[in-house]
């Protein structure tokens, strides 16, 4: 029997929630599950203000809006990261500015960033890759310094930290993800986290197509209509039940992930002291939510070989983005400085299978096969 790369998990509670919602009459958004679960999020990891979103990519389309950029102004962003992360912000006209990576970490390297900030710089958007936390003392420090907003791309990082804070409750605005991908999952969902007093009134009209009418269901004004730009950004009821049954099981769901994430990396721990691969980095101050289980490869061509091998094996390992500034779409756009640990790791980084329901012996086939390999 083969082992996949990834595999939805359900808590089993799902399927009751979803017909609670159904039975209540009101299926829509912002019912009582988007309540739930927002009220959930904000207790548990002390965000400002969540709002629910059909998806990461709607989250951060919904920054770029707030954020008011638009044509003439830049954004700087790493460029090994997903593509939804960028799209924002040129939908909204701004020109991304793709910053590369650490030497030994896909997280964008904060200690080079000052130098592509220029007068029309107005957001750096952080990504924690892997769910580990970039140096969020430094992005602060250079927002501080030269007037950005810092947004914190934490599709992979829901219960994550940085020196003990949560991610994602950093920066000014920050989104999470819970595609069925990721740590907790909705099949497509996501939230926008709001740390900023200055977006909170105006998060909830844009998430409501540009009207005030949550306003009006709390009773704070007595009609509502258009008052801004917007629009449908908030999920149905139904995904936020599936949501909140996950999100009652996110401590269960973690202890078994960093459970099969230490496995890995004691697996895995002989051939990396022989040089053959590299394990991930826990980046200062960074703590691991064990979203993806990661090796780095010598080349491009090893890299292939190893994803073949455990193929034979039925065993599934996947490699990640395809960098930004070499996209078809953006690559004409950039402005052509290199980025060369940005496209190390998208030739040399490989994934291993990551699910709640992986067993450990599986894990430790998945790495005696990965041994077998350089054997
Ligand atoms: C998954 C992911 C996204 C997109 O999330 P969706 O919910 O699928 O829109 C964006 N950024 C990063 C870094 C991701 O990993």
């Amino acid at each position: 029997m083969g082992i996949p790369f990834n595999q939805p998990f359900l808590t089993g509670r799902e399927t009751e929630y979803i017909r609670q919602a159904v039975a209540s009459g009101k299926i829509s958004g912002n019912g009582a599950f988007t309540q739930k679960c927002q009220r959930w999020l904000e207790g548990r990891f002390g965000f400002r203000k969540t709002l629910l979103t059909t998806s990461c990519t709607d989250a951060l389309e919904m920054v770029a809006m707030l954020s008011g950029i638009g044509p003439g102004d830049e954004v700087i962003m790493p460029s090994f990261t997903f593509v939804s992360t960028a799209l924002a912000f040129v939908r909204q006209g701004a020109r991304i500015v793709f910053a590369d990576s650490l030497p030994d970490h896909p997280n964008l390297d904060l200690g080079r960033v000052e130098e592509l900030i220029t007068p029309r710089t107005r957001a750096l958007v952080v990504v924690h890759y892997a769910g580990m936390a970039c140096d969020m003392d430094r992005a602060m420090e250079l927002a501080q310094r030269h007037g950005l907003l810092v947004v914190e791309d934490a599709a992979q990082a829901i219960d994550a930290t940085y020196k003990g804070r949560p991610l994602g409750g950093i920066g000014h605005l920050g989104c999470f993800s819970f595609h069925e991908t990721k740590n907790i999952i909705s099949g497509e969902g996501g939230a926008l986290l709001i740390n900023d007093e200055r977006f909170v009134r105006r998060s909830e009209i844009i998430w409501e197509k540009g009207t005030n009418r949550a306003e009006f269901f709390r009773g704070e004004v007595n009609k509502y209509g258009w008052v801004d730009t917007g629009s449908s950004f908030l999920p149905s009821e139904i995904i936020a039940a599936f949501l909140f049954a996950q999100l009652e099981h996110l401590d269960a769901i973690q202890a078994r992930r960093k459970s099969l994430w230490n496995t890995y990396a004691a697996e895995l721990a002989g051939l990396a002291a022989e040089g053959r691969l590299l394990l991930p980095v826990i980046p200062p101050g960074a703590s691991n939510n064990a979203h993806m289980f990661y090796v780095v490869c010598r080349s491009l061509d090893e890299r292939t070989a190893l994803i073949a091998h455990l193929k034979r094996r039925d065993i599934l390992s996947v490699f990640h983005y395809l960098p930004l500034h070499r996209s078809p779409f953006y690559a004409p756009l950039h402005d052509g400085r290199e980025l060369p640990h940005a496209d190390r790791f998208a030739d040399c980084l490989l994934r291993l299978p990551m699910y709640y329901d992986l067993t450990t012996e599986q894990a430790a086939e998945v790495s005696a096969e990965v041994r077998r390999f350089f054997a």
